[in-house]
């Protein structure tokens, strides 16, 4: 059953005068308005915002919550995202009145423990990545990404090189070409091998001396590990160009191997993904990005830096890289998700760092298996942490596809598994499960699937029932949101 208030916008809530606190009436003299602001500077009639009690506000935008998923309330195995709990212990730690009061134009020498944190969050993540420079600036990973591609061609400048080509595979993730070319770069796509890895020959064909950068994620979107990643890591090399990992994919292989020992020069990470923190509806992200130490010169000022005071005490600093890219983010990066990610890797520590990402692959594959019979699973000996399983023969059997099936997984209670990503798959289910669910849950949800199939077509094909909106326009509802709240947008 619908929820009437909760379909109801905000605004349509609202009555004249209704407010959530009244206050006494000043007892100082009144300025005239137009002694503050000029009356040419303000708006002919005051703003329409809704007039609510506190109470109202509160029912409305609970009762809203209610309405989508989270990790908080639903199993959610959207590939490639590492949809993983959060603790709440995160949330408190980065809470802190310490942390969160802080004025980011405080001097130097007042806020010395918050830039211990962010020194050791560069170390850190520096130490996983096997890439010692790190900059903590970027805000998500498509920023990561487009950050290090500036850095890269700054570096080839730098060097008096004029490489113009960056290079990725088809089953590369849609930021990798959308930041190479907004960094000027010009795209070229390789096909996959027919195993679904990088085809060395076809990697050998495209490489020459205007190549700067082959972005490729290891593991990769179809959650394969990409053993030749050192021969392609070589083939670059040879051609002085750089190799670039996309680190989306880092919870399979954190503490395990590193992207600088297979060969990666410069990688980004997403803290929003691996290391937990808040994740979803867009924001906010963190992408920091770590390269091999001879493109430290080019990151992003400020950096951490560490030398020891008059005393002999340790002393952080911000210093600027003396060949920086410049500023490509306000202050430090988006500091609040780097706490969460600190507070994660600090409480796992080295030995729970990879016991994360070892259960993070045994459920990815404990799940596959389980579902080995009902779908094709085209790439499917063994994954890392997610696997891609196809629809195709469902299609042509039962008329039902990926998308049905993500839809009527919201009416059995989970949230839908990433669909048609990779386009190297077609009818793609991508399912990442993440170390953080249960046998029970894994176990709920494969017989959701399987239910799924066996349910009426026409049923399945309707999904979802129970959501407040059935199936939207996707493109239109993201382009041109309604508004309004029509009885016609939704189903009962
Ligand atoms: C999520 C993701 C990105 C982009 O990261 P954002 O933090 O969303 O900007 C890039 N590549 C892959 C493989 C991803 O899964």
């Amino acid at each position: 059953m619908r929820n009437e208030s909760a379909t109801q916008l905000i605004t349509e809530l609202s009555a004249p005068g209704r407010r959530a606190a009244i206050f006494p009436k000043a007892d100082i003299p009144a300025t005239q308005l137009d002694d503050l602001i000029p009356s040419q500077h303000r708006a002919s009639s005051p703003p329409a915002l809704p007039e609510l009690a506190e109470g109202d506000v509160v029912r409305h935008f609970v009762n809203l919550s209610t309405k989508n998923m989270s990790v908080d309330t639903h199993f959610y195995p959207l590939g490639s995202c590492t949809m993983k709990y959060n603790p709440k212990r995160h949330e408190r730690l980065a809470s802190l009145p310490g942390l969160v009061d802080l004025h980011p134009y405080k001097q130097e020498d007042s806020i010395q423990g918050m830039l211990q944190i962010l020194f050791e969050c560069q170390q850190i993540l520096g130490e996983i990545a096997g890439l010692p420079s790190v900059s903590l600036q970027p805000a998500a990973g498509a920023h990561g990404e487009f950050t290090a591609l500036l850095v890269a061609s700054a570096y080839f400048r730098d060097r008096g090189e004029n490489r113009t080509k960056v290079l990725f595979p088809n089953s590369a993730h849609g930021t990798n070409p959308a930041s190479a070319a907004l960094a000027g770069f010009d795209c070229i796509q390789l096909n996959s091998g027919v195993d679904g890895l990088v085809d060395l020959e076809e990697l050998k064909a495209h490489v020459d001396d205007k190549t700067a950068v082959f972005m490729i994620t290891n593991p990769n979107t179809l959650g394969l590990f990409e053993t030749d990643i050192g021969k392609v890591a070589d083939i670059l090399h040879e051609a002085g160009a750089l190799l670039y990992i996309d680190g989306a994919n880092m919870n399979a292989i954190m503490g395990r191997t590193r992207p600088g020992d297979f060969g990666g020069d410069m990688m980004h990470y997403n803290v929003h993904k691996t290391f937990t923190g808040p994740h979803g509806a867009g924001g906010p992200g963190s992408g920091p990005i770590a390269v091999r130490d001879y493109l430290a010169d080019y990151l992003p000022g400020p950096v951490v830096s560490k030398t020891t005071d008059e005393n002999g005490e340790p002393y952080y600093s911000l210093t600027t890289p003396p060949k920086t890219i410049g500023r490509i983010r306000s202050f430090f990066g988006n500091v609040s998700i780097l706490l969460r990610g600190y507070c994660y890797l600090r409480t796992l520590g080295a030995e729970g760092v990879k016991a994360a990402a070892d259960n993070a692959v045994l459920n990815a594959n404990y799940l596959m298996a389980r579902l080995k019979n009902a779908f094709d699973v085209p790439h499917g000996k063994l994954c890392m942490h997610e696997f891609v399983a196809s629809a195709s023969r469902i299609v042509k059997e039962r008329g039902i596809s990926a998308m049905d099936i993500a839809k009527r997984l919201l009416d059995k209670g989970f949230h839908a598994p990433t669909v048609y990503f990779p386009l190297v798959v077609s009818e793609a289910m991508m399912i990442e499960p993440t170390e953080t669910e249960s046998k029970e849950t894994l176990d709920a949800f494969v017989d959701a699937l399987i239910t799924i199939l066996e349910e009426e077509p026409e049923t399945v094909k309707a999904a979802p029932w129970t959501t407040p909106v059935s199936r939207p326009d996707e493109v239109q509802a993201a382009r041109k949101p309604i508004l309004t709240a029509p009885e016609e947008q939704t189903t009962s």
